[in-house]
């Protein structure tokens, strides 16, 4: 059977931080100005990398992580705008399915898809998605969540019970940061519930070397005019412990 090797990235380095810190007989490679942490969680290969945010630079990473060193299956981590009205800061999307808002070809291809690709939605996959949603259902339990989260934290983000929501992702080289953006969104892309600005390339790339991936995500702020929070703290307080304990939860 092939050996398991675990890719591991978010975009931001106070994402993946918490989860580099958890890595046994931790290396450094770097390639093309990333840093690449190579070790093992509970005995697992994993590769934790931040790839900095946008598109082209997920791309790149996840393609470096596949064909360099050899990754079997990816875990997306990190933080988004809702979108859908039911979301609340601090509940958690794991996307289904990707898609990329601002991809738009037409009228040589109909919008969103993906030119010669014949596809708009990539699709998540099932077994890891299953794994994700038990592991993250655990941590959002309140009782696991007090522990591990300060309560003056969880209160400073007005956190009570957060939860998770399984659906579709949008992802575009966007910051969303007003409701007109958000709107329009929603009017061409309906069933999204969250936007960032990597997920959808992360997601190509797996698709077409045929990887499994799950993209998660932790709701930062509600893609309109607050959406510029107070982001350290919150990466730092709230989203990178999230990360910790989904990853501690799925790598058992
Ligand atoms: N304010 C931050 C910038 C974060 S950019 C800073 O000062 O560094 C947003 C990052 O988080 C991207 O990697 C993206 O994937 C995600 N994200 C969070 N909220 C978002 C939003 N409203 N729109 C688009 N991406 C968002």
């Amino acid at each position: 059977m092939k050996q398991r090797i675990i890719g591991i990235m978010g975009a931001l380095p106070e994402e993946i931080n918490g989860v580099v810190n958890l890595l046994q007989n931790k290396e450094e490679h770097r390639i093309g100005k990333r840093i690449y942490y190579t070790g093992t969680i509970n005995n697992q290969s994993v590769i934790v990398v931040y790839s900095r945010i946008g598109k082209v630079a997920a791309a790149a990473t996840v393609s470096t992580l596949i064909l360099k060193f050899n990754i079997t299956e990816l875990i997306f981590t990190g933080v988004a705008g809702g979108i859908a009205s039911d979301l609340k800061i601090g509940d958690i999307v794991l996307g289904t399915e990707l898609v990329q808002h601002d991809m738009d070809a037409s009228p040589l291809f109909p919008e969103f898809e993906i030119p010669l690709i014949g596809k708009s939605h990539f699709k998540s996959d099932k077994d890891l998605l299953q794994l994700g949603e038990n592991s993250i259902q655990q941590i959002l339990e309140n009782s696991y969540l007090h522990q591990v989260i300060e309560e003056k934290y969880l209160d400073q983000f007005n956190i009570h019970h957060p939860k998770l929501h399984l659906g579709l992702i949008a992802s575009g080289d966007q910051f969303f940061k007003n409701s007109t953006q958000k709107n329009k969104l929603l009017t061409v892309l309906p069933a999204t519930k969250c936007v960032e600005m990597e997920g959808a390339a992360v997601a190509q790339i797996c698709y077409e070397f045929d990887i499994p991936f799950i993209i998660i995500r932790t709701i930062s702020d509600e893609a309109d005019q607050h959406s510029t929070i107070d982001f350290m703290k919150f990466t730092e307080k709230i989203s990178n412990i999230y990360s910790i304990e989904i990853i501690k939860n799925i790598i058992k």
